[in-house]
């Protein structure tokens, strides 16, 4: 089947694609996910105690604002109903192919086409928009004996709600966003749990409420309300990257973090083991008024030394002592910077995503690739955020796909990629821009560093100025192939 735009991925970025495409007239595309359901993050993260760490309201579209949040942080379920309803709203239901699995996209330069195998049939199209998500692809430690382990084990990405944990031994293996989020929430039902940290994470209060009926009553009957609200908090989250730019800044907040571990872990102890020693904001911040007070309950033990390998019946750590357990939970986080989706996208000669992302991932713009024509790839390398929503980055970065798909239906072009010289600047001010903030000054080896010690996945500077960047669109920065020609030009 021929379709102009295919779109990989029905989370906030695939959906939001799809609705922006269609505003701007550009009505001809599907989008294919290889689940049976749309929401990606929050279809597949149900565990408990599982929401967004930023405001629901700065969390979600600016164009779908919601009146209707019930909670300051939203759980998953509200997200995913959320997601739901943005479909329905902006009837992208007839555009879904759910429980098509894309196996390969190659660019076929003869008939300047992408050519996608799915489970379910192949597919041609002329753009294609991959909103695979950097947290979509569970990532399964490598650890001696994973695989004799004689009980469940389940990554929290994929809860398995079927085995009740009330009074089992629980082993969680790291300590992340994701673990800080159900620890609190198991920790009263277990038996024991046994807590495998590898290195300690900065916890930061975070207050989770009922909005109120009066916010209610704002939100839905004053216009304007829920706008200004987002703008506030918009600003208010911006001015926190100040600290990540400047980690001398972030150490003043990190007191606060301290304050708060002194406040809530009494044993002199049990706060050595749990206190980072780099600053603030180098690995993700935690938000959670209730991690720390769980791990200090009797039936929870924290072991740091790390494991040695996992056995029939429980897990061996480092130090020779086996912790018996029937549950393993995986709190391991994702593949982010080597997402097995890139070694499916194949384009000029080819060349795999992976590859030509082999040691360290480049675009231009975090959105197109130099060498993969007519593809554009939602939340690529360097446009992760560590203080605040990661959905301004991709609103962005849907302005800029749109106004390149404008400029190529005004001007009767056919393909369209960045010049590898436009990648090379722009990957290398990233660069700059990186040096000297938290993530490289921190002190901390974290999940944003690739292989190469690179940080190829956040963003180093304000959500703003990558608005402010991608606002302009450079057709010098790019290579053009008009319809009826067979050469790359410039415009
Ligand atoms: C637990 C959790 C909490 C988070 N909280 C926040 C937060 O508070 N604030 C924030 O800014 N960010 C947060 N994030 C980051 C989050 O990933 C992004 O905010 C956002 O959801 C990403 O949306 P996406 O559409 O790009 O990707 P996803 O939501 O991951 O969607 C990707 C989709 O692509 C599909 N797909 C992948 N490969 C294929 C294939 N080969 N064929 C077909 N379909 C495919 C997947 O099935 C999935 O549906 C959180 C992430 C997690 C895991």
């Amino acid at each position: 089947m021929d379709i102009d735009i295919a779109i990989i991925g029905s989370g906030f970025g695939g959906l939001g694609a799809a609705i922006q495409l269609r505003r701007k007239g550009f009505t001809e595309f599907l989008i294919f996910d290889q689940a049976d359901d749309i929401g990606g993050t929050w279809r597949d993260n149900t565990y408990p105690g599982c929401a967004c760490d930023v405001t629901s309201n700065l969390y979600s579209f600016s164009f779908a604002l919601n009146p209707g949040w019930t909670e300051t942080f939203s759980g998953h379920r509200e997200i995913w109903r959320y997601l739901a309803g943005c479909v329905d709203r902006f009837g992208l239901r007839p555009h879904l192919r759910l429980g098509h699995e894309i196996q390969e996209a190659a660019w076929d330069g003869y008939q300047r086409k992408w050519l996608l195998t799915t489970n379910r049939g192949t597919f041609k199209a002329r753009i294609l928009i991959a909103a695979t998500g950097p947290l979509s692809q569970p990532s399964i430690p490598d650890i001696p004996g994973l695989k004799s382990f004689n009980g469940k084990v389940f990554h929290s990405a994929q809860w398995d709600h079927g085995h009740d944990l009330t009074g089992r031994d629980v082993a969680v293996i790291g300590t992340g966003a994701s673990a800080v989020q159900f620890v609190p929430r198991i920790q009263p039902r277990v038996n024991r749990l046994r807590l495998f940290q590898r290195t300690p994470g900065w916890c930061v209060p975070q207050v989770t409420r009922k909005r109120t009926r009066a916010e209610h009553w704002l939100s839905t009957h004053v216009p304007g309300w829920l706008r200004l609200n987002r703008t506030l908090l918009y600003w208010s989250y911006e001015s926190m990257g100040v600290g990540f730019m400047y980690p001398r800044i972030n150490r003043i907040a990190q007191r606060v973090a301290e304050r708060n571990l002194r406040r809530q872990v009494p044993d002199p102890r049990l706060r050595a083991k749990l206190k980072p020693n780099y600053t603030l904001g180098c690995k993700r911040v935690l938000r959670s008024n209730a991690y720390w007070p769980a791990v200090t309950q009797p039936n929870v033990d924290l072991i740091t030394s790390g494991i040695k390998e996992i056995r029939p019946q429980g897990i061996l750590d480092a130090d020779g002592t086996e912790h018996p357990v029937d549950t393993i939970i995986l709190g391991t986080g994702f593949h982010v910077t080597d997402s097995p989706v890139t070694q499916r996208i194949l384009g000029r000669d080819h060349l795999k995503l992976s590859e030509a992302w082999t040691p360290t991932m480049r675009a231009y713009r975090g959105t197109t690739v130099s060498g993969f024509p007519n593809l554009f790839f939602l939340l690529g390398p360097n446009t992760g955020l560590g203080h605040t929503s990661v959905v301004i980055m991709l609103e962005s970065q849907l302005k800029q796909v749109i106004r390149t798909l404008e400029h190529m239906r005004r001007n009767g072009m056919e393909t369209v990629e960045p010049t590898a010289e436009a990648q090379r600047r722009d990957s290398a001010e990233v660069d700059r821009k990186m040096d000297g903030t938290v993530w490289t000054a921190g002190g901390c080896h974290s999940w944003y560093l690739d292989s190469t010690g690179r940080n190829s996945t956040l963003w180093p500077g304000f959500a703003t100025t990558f608005r402010l960047r991608l606002q302009t669109f450079r057709p010098n920065d790019y290579l053009f192939q008009k319809e009826d020609s067979r050469e790359l030009a410039k415009r």
